[in-house]
């Protein structure tokens, strides 16, 4: 376990402990005090964080730090498996044939993730596809394809058909000889009962293995309610987190993450192809604690 990065008071609280193999409750309650400031600051849902430093709390002080562990260790531990817990591993993908759709808010960065993970999946061998079915936003059609070029991968869409539907299921089609299809769908607000119907119709045109929820790092407490109506009409089984090459923290994908019981798989940290990752969470920890 390697918790690089944390913020320089947490650092401090921390380091206090250097050379104790006890903690008292005054070490444990201003580390807690620390960490609930670090998540609250990068967008973690309050409740969240509550959970989580009632969990610290009463494990710091009542499990014994193994032989030869420093009192230090021994918390930085907990709080990195207590967190661990609430976000997850990365989502499971797969190597293999398969179909993922987007969801999320217009501007969320859904069309850009939908050509990254395809280079993603190029880079691993696979043949990917992506099936641009966003006929609401001007401009989407031409920056997928443009973006597809630019990655090298197969790409549909309609500029002169307006029913997602119908260029979804001609998508596949078009497509069937790629091994992954990537389904971009048009930016809604889940509350938007039309459009909800919409990507209803064409999740079962589609029948994807995965869908993902894209979420701008930015969206704080606003995820709770996206990710729970998407999680009611379509069922979110990831989350992706953009644009975190900018200074939100993304902490409210955990929320997106707790609502809907799923993980997050990919990171957004740029405006081109190449700029995803693959979620691991011992970075997106220090990130937030940092
Ligand atoms: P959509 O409406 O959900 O399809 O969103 P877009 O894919 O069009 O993205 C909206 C804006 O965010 C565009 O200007 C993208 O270039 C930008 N964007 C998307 N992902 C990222 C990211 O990871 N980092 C940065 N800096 N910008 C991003």
């Amino acid at each position: 376990m390697v918790l690089d990065n944390l913020g320089s008071s947490l650092r401090g609280s921390l380091d206090k402990l250097r050379g104790k193999s006890r903690l008292d409750e005054d070490d444990v309650q201003e580390i807690v005090k620390e960490i609930q400031r670090s998540l609250l600051s990068a967008d973690v849902d309050v409740s969240l964080v509550m959970d989580l430093s009632d969990s610290i709390k009463t494990r710091a002080l009542e499990e014994e730090p193994p032989g030869g562990t420093s009192a230090r260790d021994h918390v930085l531990k907990i709080v990195y498996e207590e967190l661990v817990g609430l976000i997850g591993e990365s989502t499971e993908i797969p190597l293999e044939s398969q179909t993922i759709m987007l969801a999320g808010l217009q501007g969320s960065g859904k069309t850009t993730t939908s050509a990254k993970m395809a280079w993603w999946f190029s880079k691993k061998g696979l043949r990917p596809a992506v099936i641009q079915t966003d006929t609401f936003r001007p401009g989407a059609y031409d920056q997928a394809k443009q973006m597809c070029e630019r990655a090298e991968v197969d790409f549909y869409g309609d500029p002169d058909c307006d029913d997602p539907v119908q260029i979804a299921r001609d998508g596949l089609e078009a497509t069937a000889d790629a091994e992954v299809h990537i389904v971009d769908t048009a930016g809604r607000h889940a509350l938007e009962d039309d459009l909800i119907d919409e990507i209803e119709e064409i999740e079962s045109v589609v029948q994807p293995d995965l869908n993902m929820l894209v979420l701008d790092a930015a969206i704080g407490q606003g995820a709770k309610e996206q990710a729970q109506q998407f999680d009611e009409s379509i069922g979110i089984g990831g989350v992706v987190i953009t644009k975190l090459d900018g200074t939100a923290k993304g902490g409210g994908a955990l929320t997106a993450v707790n609502e809907t019981d799923s993980s997050i798989g990919f990171l957004g940290m740029g405006e081109t192809v190449q700029d995803i990752e693959r979620f691991e969470p011992n970075g997106f920890i220090s990130r937030l604690l940092g």
